[in-house]
């Protein structure tokens, strides 16, 4: 078998400073009394070191004892948490990306020009709730809505303009086509487009013509799962290196091997390794 490894792959700018952050935590010898708010980066390799190192792992402010530190993940949280950490007197580390911060900033002036805000992105994603709550928090504004809402068409009433913006690490394609259907029928004043590092990934992986591709990454990671949608070709993820052992790869003469954004360059190489070997 064949083992292509496409470029780009793995850590994007914006994990690689999340993971900076924190491991000047490490070197200052303050990783045990660190609460990261949500997962650092959606990679169970990269949350296990860290939980090895002395990071503690919550999902709510309210779980994170009063005057400790906090971190904020990469994907960024809302106005009303920061809130919530500044009533508690935690210490903050943000780790947000900056592509992240960039459409908080969006959503947050369509919505302080009174626009209806869609949000390109899936509703329980960390961002999404990041982008969602940014909106919120505009006096009087009413609330954003994620575009495959079955309420999208009654939310937007009789509105002429509005404000689009997206998740980063959506199918781009789909970002596109999304923003095309609603100018259909409206004027739509955009930021809607995936990061960089996602596009990039996704324009490698759409330009692979192997017969099978393995996308490296956790099954919680945005970018990951559309990395596997954009594949011409039958598409194969596995997180760790017991779930490659797993694959079934019989048949497979070409493989392309990709990462997820957060998926550590470590983890693909023992990957790649593995399977060179066991396709001799
Ligand atoms: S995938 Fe894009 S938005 Fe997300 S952390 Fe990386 S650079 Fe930032």
């Amino acid at each position: 078998m064949q083992v292509e490894v496409l470029e780009p792959h793995g850590f994007c700018a914006g994990v690689t400073a999340a993971l900076r952050k924190a491991l000047a935590l490490v070197r200052d010898g303050a990783a045990d009394t660190v609460y990261c708010l949500h997962e650092l980066v959606h990679n169970e390799i990269v949350v296990g070191d860290l939980t090895r190192r002395g990071f503690k792992f919550v999902e709510s402010v309210a779980d994170i004892p009063e005057g400790a530190t906090a971190l904020f993940s990469a994907h960024g949280v809302s106005p009303a948490v920061r809130r919530a950490a500044a009533a508690r007197r935690l210490k903050v580390m943000d780790a947000t990306c900056p592509f992240v911060t960039r459409v908080h900033t969006a959503a947050r002036d369509f919505a302080a020009r009174g626009l209806p805000v869609v949000v390109i992105g899936h509703e329980n994603h960390a961002e999404v709730k990041g982008i969602v709550g940014e909106v919120s928090d505009v006096a009087g504004h009413s609330p954003a809505i994620t575009a495959n809402s079955p309420t999208l068409s009654t939310a937007l009433g009789g509105a002429q303009t509005i404000g689009v913006v997206s998740q980063t690490t959506m199918n781009a394609d789909e970002v596109a086509a999304l923003v095309a259907q609603l100018k259909e029928r409206f004027a739509v004043e955009t930021m809607a487009e995936v990061c960089n590092a996602t596009k990039e990934r996704q324009d490698a992986v759409k330009a692979f013509d192997g017969d099978a591709l393995l996308v490296l990454g956790s099954a919680n990671s945005s970018n990951t799962r559309r990395l596997m949608e954009v594949a011409r070709c039958r598409a194969f993820r596995a997180g760790t290196l017991e779930e490659v052992r797993a694959l079934d790869l019989r048949g497979v003469r070409r493989l392309g091997v990709t990462s997820g954004a957060s998926t550590p360059e470590s983890f693909l190489a023992e990957a790649v390794a593995y399977l060179k070997e066991d396709g001799k």
